[in-house]
């Protein structure tokens, strides 16, 4: 693979980069950025891979604001299409929470950009669990995803990244990496699994193998 160094501003695209520090001026001192819902084309566009078009310092302010943006909405990941922007990169992070046993393996995902990622499978396993979108808000559905995979991507200065996640940051990972292609997890849900976040909680957030929501939904887990 190519090293691609983003550090040294030789490829900025100084419109796209204007846009940018305009965004981020409006976004304030709290550096919420708006999230756009479905429906924008953006969001089904497929992202074009980052080359370094913003300046070092503009793309450093640009992640701090996507991760409180993702912290403020609250969210474990947030791609730049879901801010308007068609670059292939996303943050990401998520943490343990109380419960040990929670099948959905949630796990430790350190805060990190993820820069043109990609994954592969390992193995054919996969898992079915409800998952949403902050750019579908107010809806959850079930999406079955690999339980394994070998993700790749970049870090802010270029350097090439491979990991080997599993369960819930696996998750996090293919929902981000996908929204570069234009995808969004609804595309590959269950549509009758297709619950308000309100009864989500009402009916099946108790049961987080949602095998009763499958059986009185009806859809196949
Ligand atoms: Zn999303």
């Amino acid at each position: 693979m190519e090293k691609v160094m983003f550090g040294k501003d030789l490829k900025v695209d100084t419109e796209l980069n204007a846009e940018v520090e305009q965004a981020l001026a409006q976004a304030g001192e709290e550096q919420l950025l708006p999230i756009v819902q479905l429906g924008e084309p953006v969001l089904r566009q497929p992202a074009v891979a980052y080359e370094g078009q913003l300046k070092r310092k503009t793309l450093a302010k640009l992640i701090e604001a996507m991760h409180q943006t993702m912290l403020e909405a609250p969210g474990v990941g947030l791609a730049a299409p879901q801010i308007g922007l068609g670059l292939a990169f996303a943050v990401v992070e998520d943490h343990l929470r109380d419960d040990e046993d929670d099948p959905r393996e949630i796990a430790e995902l350190p805060f990190r950009t993820i820069i043109n990622p990609h994954y592969e499978p390992i193995g054919s396993q996969c898992a079915s669990f409800y998952e949403g979108c902050l750019s579908f808000e107010g809806y959850q559905a079930v999406r079955k995803r690999w339980l394994d995979i070998t993700a790749t991507w970049q870090d802010e200065s270029g350097k090439a990244h491979e990991e080997h996640l599993h369960g819930w940051p696996a998750r996090i990972f293919q929902h981000e990496t996908d929204h570069l292609s234009g995808e969004v997890y609804i595309d590959q849900a269950q549509p009758r699994s297709l619950t308000s976040d309100e009864n989500l909680g009402e009916y099946w957030a108790y049961d987080p193998v949602p095998t009763q929501a499958a059986e009185e939904l009806g859809f196949e887990l």
